[in-house]
């Protein structure tokens, strides 16, 4: 099949990111939009056509696709989980670090030559649609993909991809301005029994080595009455876990002006809504409040798990890298979180070969590392973003020695994970059992404080949190069988 399609000198009206414009941060107000719909017109666009939507990166993500399915549902198209009978494949995307755009760039290559066979449909969306250097790099030299959308105004898929088929042309729709907040755009959950919820959009800590602030904008908290009904209306379908999703969550509502109203307040009325389990990603150190710490131990139903990135156990580096608090106060959090909280599950991130992280500063995380003992731990080696502060940095350290590194602390994170799955060890745990497990004939699920676990069990208790007694200690992972 041939079809015409115009050249990019040729497509007028394209919205292209900036990172210049997406780094400024003014006082205007944020707009809340609300009443979301599909048009008529736009309801018969995918009829008889299957979609695939591609998640990378991150809960955010994730959250997004779930508007993304939605929509393409309201526009008519039906869901496969093969590429081979797409006939619309939208790629959600992340720009954390170098290897999920080689995925990307990787899945478009196999998206054109798809696209030489038969007519498909190619959309990205998420992350790298806002960096200037990918939306260039997809303009140049992925002539096939026929939309790019930003985070900022996902609630415009319908119309962008009528642009596109309209013009038969790559339609780029990307705002670099600092965000809004869109209530009511249609969600499809992957899951009957845990749901997303969004708190607040954007971050303005603008961390030296992070490009979130630039793809996700400014700060945008929710007003917390759409929170509580969200909440509320999930426990009412019957949802057993919601997880409130920010950038930055403890500094929830700080960006609203007069707003009396901050994250252990919020945490406090999710509480009260009887969801069952309530978890809370991502903290930053910086904002973790006292009150907060009352709220996880005085709710039985706020989870004692925090996530909180340390990223860096030196006090040099941690400057270097803009994160706003030092090793000695990172540990005075810790302590009081762990004192507070009894089975606290703490996780953390760490990046390891930072520009000129010496063996001392390397040494420093290690050490914080053995302080914290961390249940589990993601670590990566930098990744230099493009539009970054930390990107102009100079870097003597060879990539050898920061694998190296990246080998060693994996090592030691590994060690205290399986230590502190031990502890579990013939104790009978609540296990929120969600689905199959990878593992023939289990079922998988969560423990209160966040631990992995593969349990034998009826089908029937998917859906349903149940006791269960834990019989192996892995390291990422329990076993455990039905104490009921
Ligand atoms: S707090 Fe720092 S690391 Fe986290 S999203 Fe904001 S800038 Fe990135």
């Amino acid at each position: 099949m041939c079809y015409y399609r115009l050249e990019f000198s040729e497509v007028k009206n394209m919205e292209k990111p900036n990172l210049k414009d997406a780094r400024i941060r003014t006082h205007n107000k944020v707009n809340i939009i609300r009443n979301f719909k599909i048009s008529d017109e736009l309801k018969e666009i995918g009829k008889n056509k299957k979609y695939l939507v591609k998640t990378y990166g991150c809960q955010m993500n994730e959250r997004d696709s779930e508007n993304i399915c939605a929509m393409l549902e309201g526009m008519g198209y039906t869901r496969t989980n093969t590429i081979d009978n797409a006939d619309l494949v939208v790629l959600n995307t992340c720009a954390i670090r170098e290897n999920a755009h080689n995925k990307v760039f990787g899945m478009l290559g196999r998206l054109k030559h798809l696209k030489e066979e038969r007519p498909i449909m190619v959309g990205v969306c998420g992350c790298m649609a806002q960096e200037e250097v990918v939306v260039n790099e997809i303009m140049t030299k992925n002539k096939h993909v026929d939309f790019v959308l930003g985070t900022h105004n996902l609630h415009r898929l319908p119309e962008v991809i009528k642009n596109s088929i309209d013009k038969n042309a790559l339609e780029v729709e990307v705002w670099s301005k600092e965000g809004d907040i869109i209530e009511d755009i249609p969600i499809k959950r992957e899951s009957k029994y845990k749901a997303w919820v969004n708190i607040m959009y954007g971050c303005d800590k603008f961390c030296t080595y992070c490009i979130v602030p630039y793809t996700r904008g400014k700060q945008r908290s929710r007003l917390k009455e759409d929170i509580i009904k969200e909440v509320s209306d999930l426990v009412s379908e019957g949802y057993q876990e919601v997880t409130l999703l920010g950038q930055n969550v403890n500094a929830y509502g700080k960006d609203i002006e007069g707003y009396n109203y901050n994250m252990a307040n919020l945490l406090s009325d999710v509480a009260k809504t009887g969801i069952k389990r309530i978890k809370f990603v991502t903290s930053h150190p910086w904002d973790f409040t006292d009150d907060m710490i009352s709220v996880i131990r005085d709710n039985e139903n706020v989870l004692p798990y925090v996530h909180l990135p340390v990223q860096s156990g030196s006090n040099k580096i941690l400057k270097l890298m803009g994160r706003k608090y030092t090793r000695e106060s990172y540990l005075e959090l810790v302590h009081k979180l762990r004192e507070n909280i009894p089975n606290l599950c703490l996780t953390t991130d760490i990046i390891v070969g930072f520009p000129n992280e010496t063996d001392e500063d390397f040494n420093d995380t290690l050490s914080i590392v053995n302080e914290c003992k961390y249940d589990q731990a993601y670590t990566f080696i930098y990744s230099k973003r493009v539009g970054t502060p930390a990107a102009a940095m100079q870097d003597s350290i060879p990539l050898s020695k920061k694998e190296e590194r990246l080998q060693v602390l994996n090592e030691l994170i590994n060690k205290y994970s399986l230590e502190s799955n031990k502890k579990l060890l013939n104790k009978v745990v609540d296990v929120l059992i969600d689905c199959k497990s990878e593992k023939e004939g289990m079922l998988s699920g969560y423990t209160s404080n966040n631990k992995l676990v593969n349990v034998c069990a009826p089908i029937s208790y998917i859906g349903k949190i149940a006791k269960v007694k834990i019989t192996e200690c892995k390291t990422w992972s329990l076993d455990g069988v039905l104490d009921e």
